[in-house]
């Protein structure tokens, strides 16, 4: 059983790169010390660049020059690590699971790579043995949730505990839940329908949350549908900057236009996206006239927002958890997104909105 709670915003968040997700994992393998896979050694390790690209350890025993991916499900991999840990977050969330198909257009890889990827996370999500390096590799990775949870370390023990006592209990009967807070829940279940586990999983934790199994389909709080959605808009925007060029791209085509006078005599001030228009004088921002206008909530969070109403409506509790706003804001969000009405348009992938339409 792999364990998994963390929003997918958190996880674009923490690791926007290969170096944030290699040092992640360098410190949950190695704890700060790496230590070679190939003598299982930790003393006289020596840090290594290969062409400028830092990662790289050289063992002084066994002469063995290795990555932290060496030895583990990302061994021999070009797939970046960032894009691996997607890549899980995607299948251990995927209540249906999740064909090679959808996973090689969520992250942007062949198809045939990511057949392999499914095949080796699979391959490790199966394995429960403490003494396997690949699945001890991906429930640290798993284990993320405790860094964003706040998990207590006796916490953790609760659930190695417990995990070490399944084999008697009955490895399908018990339903092990880690709640956000870092609060742990083990219960026994009548049984093991899908219906009775998503049950427990309603009544028990927060939206948001994920458990994964490789024997059930049923442990997601998350739908597919709406991660991919979530992933797909927090790429394409990774931050406030790239969502407004891209605003930019659409509703100025020609250049910045003056909100108020509608002129194009506009000049660029010094600070960044701010425009002063040469005609009535004004300052302005590519907010002004829009739904975003005076609000504090950065564009790449309205436009995953707009996403969300366009494709398949959103709670207000639900989007303020997603985008880690409050629930007034989220309110205030889809009482204007309704109001502008979007549209979309599945053929296309496109939604309509205020006459502008966002690809
Ligand atoms: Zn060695
Ligand atoms: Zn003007």
């Amino acid at each position: 059983m792999c364990k998994f709670t963390i929003s997918a915003y958190e996880l674009m968040k923490k690791f926007p790169n290969e170096e944030s997700a290699r040092l992640y994992i360098e410190e949950k393998r190695w704890n700060g010390k790496p230590k070679c896979p190939g003598c299982n050694r930790a003393e006289n390790q020596h840090k290594q660049k290969r062409d400028g690209k830092a990662g790289y350890y050289f063992c002084y025993h066994c002469k063995l020059t290795y990555t932290v991916r060496t030895g583990t499900i990302f061994g021999r991999s070009h797939v970046p690590l960032h894009e691996w840990l997607y890549a899980i977050y995607l299948i251990v969330t995927a209540r249906k699971g999740i064909s090679s198909l959808q996973l090689s257009k969520e992250i942007g890889v062949t198809q045939k790579t990511a057949w392999f990827m499914l095949h080796r996370i699979r391959e490790a999500c199966k394995n429960d043995d403490d003494d396997n390096e690949i699945g001890n590799l991906l429930r640290g990775i798993v284990e993320a949730d405790e860094t964003y949870i706040g998990g207590k370390e006796a916490n953790k023990h609760e659930f190695k505990k417990l995990k070490a006592g399944r084999g008697t209990i009955g490895k399908t009967a018990v339903l092990g839940m880690r709640e956000r807070d870092g609060k742990f829940k083990g219960k026994v279940l009548k049984d093991t329908t899908a219906d009775t586990i998503q049950t427990e999983l309603n009544t028990s934790i927060a939206d948001g949350s994920v458990l994964c199994t490789d024997e059930h389909g049923a442990y997601a709080g998350y739908k597919l549908e709406d991660m991919t959605v979530y992933l797909s808009t927090m790429k394409k925007f990774p931050d406030e900057q790239a969502a407004m060029d891209y605003l930019a791209s659409i509703l100025w085509p020609d250049g910045p236009v003056c909100p108020y006078c509608q002129r194009k005599r506009i000049k660029e001030k010094t600070i960044k996206n701010y425009f002063r228009c040469n005609d009535c004088l004004k300052t302005f921002t590519i907010r002004v006239g829009t739904i975003f206008e005076r609000s504090h909530i950065p564009l790449h969070k309205w436009l995953y927002a707009i996403r969300m109403v366009a494709t398949k409506g959103i709670s207000s509790v639900q989007l303020s958890k997603d985008i880690e706003i409050t629930q007034k804001s989220a309110w205030l969000m889809l009482q204007r997104i309704t109001k502008a009405n979007p549209s979309f348009d599945a053929t296309t992938g496109s939604i309509k909105i205020h006459g502008s339409t966002l690809k």
